[in-house]
């Protein structure tokens, strides 16, 4: 039974811009990046794959190639308008990279962003800060970034120690963290970031990896980036090890942390790849969890 009918919905909602959310007078939007094609070994190797088929059954999808969606989270409070990750730019997929359309739709430009938080800077977060004549996108912005997951990727050793697949994930990003070393601002799990806005720490999808929980007036949402990513699999079974995580059982630790706080605090869901816009609530289902969209 979806909640959707008992939220606010502000105002007439662009077809590019996939949910809105309400937040105690904030606005708290997803804006489409378009979506990234996968082989489904990516996230789905480590798991058992009798039981995956299982899991998988009421779902459209198959076992070999995962589209997911890319789904910026936009906070707009009346003083800061603030975007999560910058999505993917034009040099990593030719299915991603159309968040600039996804603001015009809402009659915003780059320039009217005033920060970008980074949850982590994988290639479909941080790509999206040059455009295709490798000029700065978001350059009126103030920058933020855990400051474990700036000190990983800044490592020149992280190159040679992340694996051949993932070299070009860390050339991708010291390149553009090089961008943005004079502007960028460190953050540290706990600090209140932006009013109202409270980083915390998720890290095993990336070794810094970093939400952020928004609480204004009753209302509260977290924004998990890659924490909680895919929706198949996650809430059904999110002690499983997904092959799209880094330190793959710190990941689970953590994805089995942040259902609890989800739960006990009753957030709203904002994950990146999550389906439909990615905002929703997760609901307790045959003991596990369901995303129920909002
Ligand atoms: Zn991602």
């Amino acid at each position: 039974m979806s909640t959707a009918a008992a939220l606010p919905l502000t105002g007439l909602i662009p077809s590019k811009v996939l949910a809105e959310l309400d937040l105690g007078g904030a606005t708290l939007t997803t804006v489409s990046d378009g979506s990234l094609v996968l082989p489904g070994s990516f996230i789905f190797d480590p798991m058992p794959k009798d039981e995956l088929a299982e899991v998988l059954s009421p779902y459209d999808v198959s076992m070999d190639r995962l589209t997911p969606e890319c789904n910026l989270a936009l906070y707009r409070d009346g003083t800061n308008t603030v975007l999560f990750d910058v999505g993917s730019g034009p040099d990593f997929m030719p299915t991603a990279g159309s968040v600039q359309d996804s603001l015009d739709a809402l009659g915003l430009s780059a320039s009217d962003i005033t920060h970008v938080l980074f949850t982590h800077a994988h290639p479909d977060h941080i790509w999206g800060l040059l455009d295709e004549f490798d000029e700065p996108v978001f350059s009126d912005a103030t920058y933020m970034m855990g400051r474990r997951e700036w000190d990983y990727w800044w490592d020149d050793s992280t190159v040679d120690t992340i694996g051949e697949a993932r070299a070009a994930f860390a050339v991708g990003a010291k390149r553009r963290m090089e961008m943005i070393e004079d502007q960028i601002e460190f953050i540290d799990d706990g600090d209140e970031v932006l009013p109202g806005i409270v980083a915390v720490e998720t890290a095993g999808h990336t070794p810094g990896h970093m939400s952020f929980e928004i609480r204004n007036g009753s209302q509260a949402a977290l924004i998990a980036g890659d924490a909680i990513g895919n929706h198949h699999v996650a809430f059904r079974k999110p002690e499983w090890l997904s092959g799209s995580d880094q330190d793959l059982d710190m990941a689970a630790a953590t994805r089995t942390q942040l259902f609890d706080r989800i739960m006990a605090d009753n957030l709203h869901l904002i994950g990146f790849h999550l389906p439909n816009g990615g905002i929703g609530r997760v609901e307790r289902h045959e003991g596990a969890y369901l995303f129920v969209q909002e």
